[in-house]
């Protein structure tokens, strides 16, 4: 039986409890007529430089990830445009204001293992203003250059390691 994975778990309907059926992209309940789709869902990042081209990275304060360096970004709400978020997860998660530049790609991923689909939407962006100060979400922010990332097992998700391998950072080795 093909199916999404993100519905794959699923077994009864959410809404009135009767048996789901499985589609290549969707579960459908033959009772009430629900139907899900394995849509990904977004999020807004940023790719914070500074004069001297270090990249800012937030390490995580909670699961998926906790203890993890990640970029400084989050989950776009219902209404919301994509620069909205970055805007004010960014507000949120650091105090800082940004400056957006070019918009970098987007790239699927889960968040963390066997979690929903995300699709991750990066742009790159200079620090405006505001004064640097981690919310509760982040235990740590820091610039590294971008030649000294840390190193790739220490990255939350794939999606980020990905994206800065696109654009032209390196990672350390892992300590053994
Ligand atoms: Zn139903």
């Amino acid at each position: 039986m093909a199916t999404a994975a993100q519905l794959a778990g699923w077994r009864s309907c959410p809404r009135c409890g009767t048996a789901l059926e499985h589609g290549d992209r969707s579960v459908s309940c033959p009772s009430c007529g629900l139907e899900e789709y394995a849509n990904p869902a977004p999020t807004a990042s940023a790719l914070v430089r500074d004069d001297d081209g270090r990249i800012l990275l937030a390490r995580r304060a909670g699961d998926p990830g906790k203890g993890l360096w990640d970029l400084l970004g989050g989950f776009m709400d219902e209404g919301e445009e994509p620069l909205e978020t970055l805007r004010r997860e960014l507000r949120e998660e650091t105090g800082l204001e940004l400056e957006v530049g070019d918009f970098l790609g987007g790239i699927p991923d889960t968040y963390g293992d066997g979690g929903p689909a995300t699709v991750n939407l990066y742009w790159s962006a200079t620090v405006a203003g505001g004064e640097s100060r981690p919310a509760d979400d982040v235990a740590e922010l820091a610039w590294f250059p971008q030649d000294e990332l840390p190193p790739r097992d220490d990255f939350a998700f794939a999606n980020t390691i990905e994206l800065l391998e696109r654009a032209g950072a390196a990672f350390g080795e892992a300590e053994r």
